[in-house]
């Protein structure tokens, strides 16, 4: 059974990396942990194979977009090969969660590593990294403390001045469930509402775009994700370097409800083969070792406050004040979110 399911893992078209355990003599049977991944990031790869060196548990990785892999495992059903399912942004946690993805977990032990509000309160997830979702602005064009919340950013003093992304990103879904949460469904429809019209152009691109945006003069402000501030600030491309040097990354709601944050989750399949080793790859990611690459190759925020690392760029925007709600709620508010872009006409 065992290698019929590593037939099937093996012929797929997505399998994108197969390390081998490290060489060693002992020659039980192969041990191995099937990560299924939504995530883009350069971590990860040297994540799984410190792992494998540690443990002698290789790591299959089958990589594809977040809502894709969600629909896999799904349609694979009880024959699924997944192991550990690992992807970015609360609202597909959620759905994963929904659709009955994760097996049902005891994480207690992990509380006196990582914050109760960065873990599934019903057990079928937990957040091995943090990202902060913040604004961008000119140098030239916005003084310092013309903006200080989200809520600002609605004021129609940003009329034609905003680049932000799609609402079909998930991103901008779990900064306005976010709103939502604090405030309201109605107070976060006038929030959207105002937020298209303040757009300088309809939505285009990923967050690099936004922030190219600002530094070619078509908008003065930019919602986006901190880590790809970072990724630009330290490109091999001068024009990325450029244009992160046009900006200034702020993190809002300092005084307030804090700064939207979003996590990194991974859960054990519910139809797990090998959920030992699931569980074993899971916990490795709290390791001081596994935190630090999150920090210095992915410019992710660690969930273990006790992690160090090298990296002053991310360090150079820390410490700040984050929303300290649990992120399922960015989950539960996915739909009221989506519904809300729907009719202020967010594209
Ligand atoms: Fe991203």
């Amino acid at each position: 059974m065992k290698s019929v399911k590593f037939l099937v893992l093996a012929a797929s078209a997505t399998l994108a990396a197969c390390s081998q355990p490290a060489t060693n003599e002992s020659s039980d049977a192969a041990r191995v942990v099937n990560v299924y991944s939504a995530r883009h990031y350069a971590s990860d790869d040297a994540i799984y194979a410190a792992f494998t060196e540690q443990t002698g548990i290789a790591v299959n990785v089958v990589a594809a977009g977040g809502d894709q892999l969600i629909e896999r495992v799904r349609a694979d059903g009880e024959r699924s090969p997944a192991d550990v399912i690992i992807t970015v942004d609360a609202a597909r946690l959620h759905r994963a969660e929904q659709a009955g993805l994760f097996a049902e977990t005891d994480f207690s032990d992990l509380t006196s590593t990582v914050p109760a509000n960065l873990i599934d309160p019903q057990g079928y997830w937990v957040s091995m990294a943090k990202r902060a979702r913040v604004i961008a602005y000119s140098n030239t064009r916005v003084q310092p403390g013309e903006i200080e919340t989200y809520e600002d950013l609605a004021d129609p003093r940003w009329r034609g001045r905003i680049c932000v992304r799609e609402s079909g990103n998930a991103y901008n879904q779990s900064l306005l469930a976010s709103i939502v949460a604090r405030s309201g469904e109605e107070a976060a429809q006038a929030w959207a509402q105002g937020i298209v019209d303040n757009m300088a152009r309809p939505p285009q691109g990923g967050d690099i775009t936004q922030i190219q945006g600002i530094a070619a003069g078509e908008c003065d402000v930019a919602i986006v994700n901190h880590y790809y501030y970072a990724l630009m600030v330290n490109s091999d491309e001068p024009a990325r370097q450029a244009a992160a040097a046009a900006v200034t990354l702020f993190f809002p709601n300092q005084e307030t409800s804090g700064a939207h944050i979003n996590v990194s989750g991974a859960g054990i399949a519910a139809n797990a083969p090998h959920p030992a080793e699931a569980r074993a790859l899971i916990d490795f990611f709290f390791t001081d070792e596994a935190q630090r690459m999150f920090a210095e190759l992915s410019n992710e925020i660690p969930v273990n406050a006790d992690a160090t690392w090298d990296n002053p760029t991310l360090d150079a925007m820390l410490p700040f004040v984050e929303d300290s709600r649990n992120v399922s709620e960015l989950g539960d508010h996915n739909e009221t979110a989506q519904r809300i872009f729907d009719r202020v006409g967010w594209q």
